[in-house]
Formats: C-alpha cells, sequence, structure tokens
C-alpha cells in the first residue's frame, strides 16, 4: 500500500568508528540523492552519532540510535537518555532489537516504557519483534508477536501510534543469510498490522511495518513489493554505501 512511505533503515550494529561513518555518509549521499519519496534512516551507536547527523544534515537520511533508556536520567550507568539523543538532533531511536533482548536482557517491560518514552521526548521509535526459529518451529510465532506487540504498544497513547514504525525481524534470519519467503514476511507482518488494529484501526493503516533478516540488495525488491511489507530494517548490507543505497533503490 503506497499511501505509506517506504523506509529503509539500515542497523550498523557495533560497527563504524567516527572516520569510518563519515567515510560511508560521503559514500551513501550522493547515492540516495534521488531516492524521492523513500524515507531512509541509519541507526549509528552512540559515539558517531553527533558524525552523522553533522554528516547528513539536509540529506534525507535521518539518524537514530540504537537504544535509549526509559528513564529521564538516574542512576543507570552505561545507557543513554531520550533528552541526550535529542541534544544531538537524534531523529529516532531503534528499541528492542533482538539482539538487546537476546545479549542483554532487555525485556518487554522495559520496552513499554521506552516506546511512550521517545515519543514524548520527540524521537521516533523503531520498536523490533521476531521469533525465534524454536518458536516459528513450534507454532508459536502468532503468539509471541501478540506479546512483543501488545507489551510494546500498550503505553502509547491512541493518537500518536501511527508514529512508532515496527519492525518484523525473524530472529532466525538476522545475520543468518537465511531470509523469509515472501510468504512468511507478509503473513507474519499481516499479522502484526492486525495487532495494530486491535487498538487502532486508522493507525494500523498508517503504521509502518518493515521486514528485517538478511536483506540485501537481490532480494530486497520482491519483499518490498509485499502488499503489508513497508520497509526493511538492514544490518550487514548496510554496512556498505553501494548495497544499502541499492536497497533503498529497490524500495522507489
Ligand atoms: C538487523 O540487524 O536488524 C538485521 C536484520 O541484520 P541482517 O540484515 O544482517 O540480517
Amino acid at each position: 500500500d503506497r499511501t505509506r512511505t517506504p523506509f529503509i533503515a539500515g542497523n550498523w550494529k557495533m560497527h563504524k568508528t567516527i572516520a569510518e561513518a563519515e567515510a560511508f555518509v560521503a559514500g551513501l549521499l550522493p547515492r540516495v540523492a534521488d531516492a524521492d519519496g523513500v524515507e531512509v534512516s541509519l541507526c549509528v551507536p552512540f559515539t558517531a552519532l553527533q558524525a552523522v547527523v553533522d554528516s547528513t544534515r539536509g540529506s534525507r537520511v535521518e539518524v537514530y540510535a540504537q537504544n535509549m533508556h526509559e528513564a529521564p536520567e538516574g542512576a543507570f550507568t552505561g545507557e543513554v537518555s531520550a533528552a541526550m539523543l535529542t541534544e544531538l538532533d537524534v531523529h529516532g531511536a531503534l528499541l528492542g532489537h533482538s539482539e538487546r533482548r537476546q545479549f542483554f536482557g532487555e525485556n518487554d517491560r522495559a520496552l513499554q516504557q521506552k516506546v511512550p518514552a521517545a515519543l514524548a521526548a520527540g524521537l521516533k521509535p523503531m520498536l523490533c519483534v521476531g521469533e525465534t526459529e524454536e518458536e516459528r518451529e513450534a507454532g508459536d510465532t502468532e503468539r509471541k508477536l501478540r506479546h512483543q506487540v501488545q507489551e510494546g504498544l500498550e503505553k502509547v497513547p491512541l493518537e500518536r501510534l501511527a508514529e512508532v514504525t515496527i519492525a518484523y525481524e525473524p530472529i532466525w534470519a538476522i545475520g543468518t543469510g537465511r531470509v523469509a519467503t515472501p510468504d512468511q514476511a507478509q503473513e507474519a507482518i499481516a499479522f502484526v498490522r492486525a495487532l495494530v488494529a486491535g487498538f487502532d484501526k486508522e493507525a494500523s493503516e498508517q503504521v509502518r511495518v518493515l521486514y528485517g533478516g538478511s536483506v540485501k540488495a537481490d532480494n530486497a525488491a520482491e519483499l518490498l513489493a509485499l502488499p503489508d511489507v513497508d520497509g526493511a530494517l538492514v544490518g550487514g548490507a548496510s554496512l556498505d554505501p553501494a548495497s544499502f543505497a541499492a536497497i533503498v533503490d529497490a524500495a522507489r
């Protein structure tokens, strides 16, 4: 449904120093200058946020942090608040990436606070959800998604629901080269949209739901053509400007 603006987001994970980030931006900007009608963002390590904000200013590229603490400030060593991000003119925050959940104990309870806290601070939240391979094989995919989406959106004011982006990322497809089939992606993402409709029907038609998991230049077009897939969250293939720009191109 092209009433929703296609959205391609890159997640650098723990890659790129400031110098590497600046070299990437210099390579990317000329390649996406003509990508009218596509929203593009980069999820950048904290240390390179300022440099990427500065070097993308005035371009179509928006800058997201990869995490954000839900509290305004406090005794949370190693964490970063929404105000610390907005002070840098960061546009949004990736929330609940499966690596945060798997390796750093992030849970749906914290995300229930993080999503509305980001919105309240003026940051665009991108909430990540997705099942493990074990859960898919056990027939638990919908139960897992229901839990994650309902918890994550529970405290979002209904009139702001459409501002949340949701990234459906089956964990077995992240960094594995095992991309979901078009049927699997469409089915899960339509289900996620139906869950949003459980909160508000109109918002569910406006909310962007992205697919993530081994998206590359050569499989992006097929996924992006699916009716409920509004874009892609790209890990590995976002590290190189030419391959990331090719995915942006596929969304046009
Ligand atoms: C991700 O990090 O969100 C991701 C989807 O990674 P990859 O594209 O490398 O599978």
